[in-house]
Order: structure tokens, then C-alpha cells, then sequence
């Protein structure tokens, strides 16, 4: 995985899946309009309701390993057995060009290693839910996963949660409402340093 130009910001949201880092990044979204999400490319198949080019960049397992020979990718990881996440160069490097701040999704190691390119011009943030009953709770009534994938998703989260001391900030996200405000706060300060 080749080293990007870095010409602008970014934010960098990971957590266990679950732990709400959707939510508070769609909240972010709205408020701050010069932030955009960078859409990843992955190798699953859309989940009803979501959009190629929107949700993400749905390449399949081929043409996502096709994408990894080409070099295509500033970060990408075998989040699942099987399933491949990744960020596109293209992607990030046009939206810094447009003077926008790339506020990524991703997992807890793609989060460590795209801090670790990125440098100070990055913020990366964990977002922790109060307890792992609690991860699987929010798993479970978010109904988008089979049981097989929540139990994959689990499994993994004690691992990750191991890994929060790396992050700049730990955000705990027990009240929803007060999650995002202080998510507000360390963006608006980010911002403006
Ligand atoms: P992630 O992106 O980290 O996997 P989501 O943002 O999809 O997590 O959140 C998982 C589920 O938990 C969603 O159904 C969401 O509405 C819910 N949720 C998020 N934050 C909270 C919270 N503070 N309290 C209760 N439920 C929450
Ligand atoms: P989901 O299948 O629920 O959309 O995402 C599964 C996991 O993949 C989440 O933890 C999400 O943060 C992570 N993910 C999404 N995009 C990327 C990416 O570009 N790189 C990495 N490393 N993880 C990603």
C-alpha cells in the first residue's frame, strides 16, 4: 500500500461494530458541511437499501483483489473471512482537492494504520459503547446482520476494544445525545487548531 500526497485534513472514526460510529458520523455530516465521507470500497454484497457509489464501492472479491495488485488503495484490510474493506487513493485524494475534510469509517486497524500515514493532519477517534453486552445489544436490535455475522462481529470486539489507547480520542458513546455533542466539540476544535 503506496504512501498518499497528503494535501488536507482528515477524521478518522473506528470502533467495534455497533458501538454507534454511524450515527455519530451521519450527525457530524450534517452539521459541518465541509466534511464528506469517504465511500470505501469493499467485497460484500450490498445490504438492502444500499446504494454502489453511495454506501460503498461494492467491487466483489475479484475486483477488489484486482484493485489490491493494481495498488489501487491508501489502506485495506480482510476485515471478515473473506471480506475485504478498503480505501481508494482516488477517492480521498479528490476530496482533498475540492479543500474538503475525509471523514472515514473504518475498522479498528484500518483506523490505527491510516493514522499512521496521515499523521497530524488526521484525527482518529474510537468510539467505545459502555460495555460489550451492551455492543451486542445495539448488534442485535440494528437487525442488518445474520447470527453468524454478529457472532463474527463479537469475537473480534474484544480485541479491538484492546486497541482504543491507540486513537487520539476515546469517545464514549453511552447517551447518544451527549456522544454527539462532544463529537462537535473535538471536531470544531480540530477544525480550527
Ligand atoms: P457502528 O457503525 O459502529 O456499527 P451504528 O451507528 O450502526 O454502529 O449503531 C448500531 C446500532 O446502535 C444502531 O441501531 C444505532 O441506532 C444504535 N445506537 C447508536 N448509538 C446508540 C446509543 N448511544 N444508545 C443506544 N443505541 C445506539
Ligand atoms: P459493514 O459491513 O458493517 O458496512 O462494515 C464492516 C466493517 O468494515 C466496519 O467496522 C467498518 O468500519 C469497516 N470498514 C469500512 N470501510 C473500511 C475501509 O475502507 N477500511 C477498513 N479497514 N475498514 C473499513
Amino acid at each position: 500500500m503506496s504512501t498518499p500526497k497528503i494535501t488536507g485534513k482528515s477524521i478518522l472514526f473506528s470502533a467495534p461494530s455497533g458501538a454507534g460510529k454511524t450515527t455519530i458520523v451521519r450527525y457530524l455530516l450534517e452539521r459541518f458541511p465541509n466534511l464528506v465521507f469517504s465511500i470505501s470500497a469493499c467485497s460484500r454484497d450490498p445490504r438492502p437499501g444500499e446504494v454502489d457509489g453511495n454506501d460503498y464501492h461494492f467491487l466483489g472479491v475479484e475486483g477488489f483483489k484486482q484493485k489490491i495488485e493494481a495498488d489501487a488503495f491508501l489502506e485495506w484490510e480482510e476485515v471478515y473471512a473473506n471480506n475485504y474493506y478498503g480505501t481508494l487513493h482516488e477517492v480521498v485524494e479528490k476530496l482533498w482537492s475540492e479543500g474538503k475534510v475525509v471523514v472515514f469509517d473504518v475498522d479498528v486497524l484500518g483506523g490505527i494504520n491510516i493514522k499512521s500515514k496521515l499523521g497530524d493532519q488526521a484525527l482518529s477517534i474510537f468510539v467505545q459503547a459502555p460495555s460489550i453486552g451492551e455492543l451486542e445489544r445495539r448488534l442485535r436490535a440494528r437487525s442488518t446482520e445474520t447470527e453468524e455475522k454478529i457472532q463474527m462481529r463479537m469475537a473480534r470486539a474484544e480485541e479491538e476494544l484492546a486497541l482504543a489507547y491507540k486513537f487520539d480520542v476515546i469517545l464514549e458513546n453511552d447517551n447518544l445525545e451527549n456522544a454527539c455533542t462532544k463529537a462537535e466539540t473535538i471536531v470544531t476544535n480540530f477544525l480550527n487548531r
